[in-house]
């Protein structure tokens, strides 16, 4: 695949271009009539608790990039948990092996508070530059870690950075998941499919636009470093769960503790919340609850 990669696309025979298209690929859409209650609408709220992971992957070890992780696991899990419990509403905290083990009181503290724990890789990796050999054993050291930290056995994974390799999927299917959620092909659930063929996995699928990282992050040394007013978020996740609703259909979102967890960003998400509770049709279920409750028997 990779050689191929590097070759001039414009010259691939149509099987290759279709094959590329193919190995992974939406099937069925997975939305319930109705979500459980009669709601109208299911929410599910996501964090991705990748803290001091993010320089690590890189190979950045400087204490000044560790630090701003650190601020994720000492200030904003507990101030986002407190939140989520002030709310009672669930949530799935997707958690690379490494956070895990430098934060394992905080992994607890996800699994006491009514929480998922579900699998982010081992260190924040990029699954595109790995062997497939490299990316199983990762994610399924990542998954033993997470079975004697959480104490129970993860059903889902999202890719580190959303980075799915020709690989992935097989990886996904030898560690045998219930879902996968790194995929953006449709606003709804829909079933994975590989070269043609179902494979059972549900895809709960993500978008950037619902994602607290590109309204937020900067990079210290580029010419450009984007802000906007966090509030200004507010109002593109409340218009996208406002649809989603119209819709019957779901709200996604993934949150990072070392980026939604600042004073001047986590009113973002209790307005949110505010505004989604102030709907009494709403399913709030975390991300393995809609797996369950969708997936192919
Ligand atoms: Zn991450």
């Amino acid at each position: 695949m990779t050689s191929e990669r590097n070759a001039e696309p414009w010259k691939w025979a149509e099987a290759t271009w279709r094959g590329h298209v193919d190995r992974v690929r939406a099937g069925a859409r997975l939305t319930p009539d109705r979500w459980p209650g009669d709601a109208r609408v299911a929410v599910a709220i996501s964090f991705d608790s990748d803290h001091e992971t993010i320089p690590l992957r890189d190979g950045e070890t400087s204490p000044g990039r560790l630090a701003q992780g650190e601020y994720g696991a000492r200030v904003a899990a507990p101030r986002i948990l407190r939140l989520l419990e002030e709310h009672a509403t669930p949530a799935s905290f997707f958690m690379p092996a490494v956070s895990a083990l430098l934060h394992p009181d905080e992994v607890e503290a996800y699994v006491s508070g009514g929480h998922e724990v579900a699998v982010h890789g081992w260190i924040h990796e990029r699954n595109t530059l790995l062997s497939h050999e490299d990316e199983l054993d990762l994610t399924g050291r990542a998954m033993d870690t997470l079975v004697k930290l959480a104490g129970t056995r993860p059903t889902g994974i999202r890719t580190p950075s959303w980075d799915f390799s020709d690989h992935t999927l097989d990886v996904i299917r030898e560690l045998g998941f219930v879902y996968d959620s790194s995929l953006m092909a449709d606003d709804e659930p829909y079933l994975l499919l590989a070269d043609g063929d179902p494979t059972g996995i549900v895809e709960i699928p993500v978008e950037w636009i619902r994602d607290d990282a590109p309204y937020f992050t900067m990079d210290r040394y580029a010419s450009l470093r984007p802000y906007m007013p966090p509030r200004s978020a507010l109002q593109i996740w409340v218009d996208e769960f406002d649809a989603a609703r119209a819709e019957g259909g779901l709200f996604q979102l993934t949150l990072h503790p070392h980026i939604i967890g600042h004073r001047s960003r986590l009113v973002v998400l209790q307005d949110l919340l505010e505004h989604i509770r102030s709907h009494d049709d709403v399913w709030f279920a975390t991300h393995a609850q809609i797996a369950d409750l969708i997936a192919p028997p």
